[in-house]
């Protein structure tokens, strides 16, 4: 399909992507990154409350974190965002999570009902653009496509899996998140380093950071 049929394709998608309304514990409205034509997705969680304000995937802390990450393998923020679709499981804020009345540190994780109404944005997305290479950012990214009790099991590793009927590669991530020391402790380091250096080589990323 010629490049400019799909962004304007992608475009359509995330214009009505901006008006979904489908879930009415979610706060929207939903975020989405550029229609970027790219042989990457990235997949996140669901945005932050930040994130909704500004229309940015990724746009506060934790988003600082992942896109220092990525500068050790050479694609800074901005080139980042303009080479990498970036999309998530839930498109809209969760709101934060409450116990017995009581609100906590950290965001509520979507419901699996919630997840399954949105996953058909996302299956759109892959329909699209057929990436060459799907990074899974956290926990829950990781377990729409891999069976996954530990971190430490699938970090550091790469996997070829077929999601929303399109087999590709896979390469997983820990969530960026302040209030997580995973990433920041052994193994978890270790791993991480392993995981970006996998990125690094894949055909994919090295693709995009020869259009540079
Ligand atoms: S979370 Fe997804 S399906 Fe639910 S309202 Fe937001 S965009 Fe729509």
């Amino acid at each position: 399909m010629p490049e400019d049929n799909l962004i304007a394709q992608l475009s359509d998608h995330q214009k009505q992507l901006k008006s979904c309304k489908l879930c009415p514990q979610m706060h929207g409205p939903a975020v989405h990154g550029g229609p970027i034509v790219s042989p990457i997705l990235l997949v996140g969680q669901a945005p932050g409350p930040r994130e909704i304000e500004i229309n940015r995937p990724f746009a506060w802390t934790a988003g600082k974190t992942l896109f220092s990450w990525f500068e050790t393998i050479g694609l800074a923020e901005n080139d980042f965002r303009h080479k990498v679709y970036m999309t998530a499981v839930c498109r809209c804020f969760p709101g934060k999570k409450i116990n017995k009345g009581k609100v906590l540190a950290g965001d509520r994780v979507p419901s699996q009902k919630e997840i399954g109404i949105c996953s058909q944005w996302i299956s759109t997305e892959v329909e699209l653009l057929k990436p060459k290479l799907i990074i899974l950012v956290g926990k829950l990214a990781i377990s729409q496509v891999l069976p996954v009790k530990k971190l430490t099991d699938v970090i550091g590793q790469s996997f070829n899996a077929e999601f929303h009927q399109w087999q590709t590669d896979f390469i997983p991530l820990p969530h960026p998140s302040g209030l997580s020391t995973w990433y920041r402790t052994e193994p978890g380091k270790t791993l991480l380093k392993q995981a970006l250096n996998k990125i690094e080589k894949h055909q994919a990323w090295q693709h995009i950071l020869e259009g540079e």
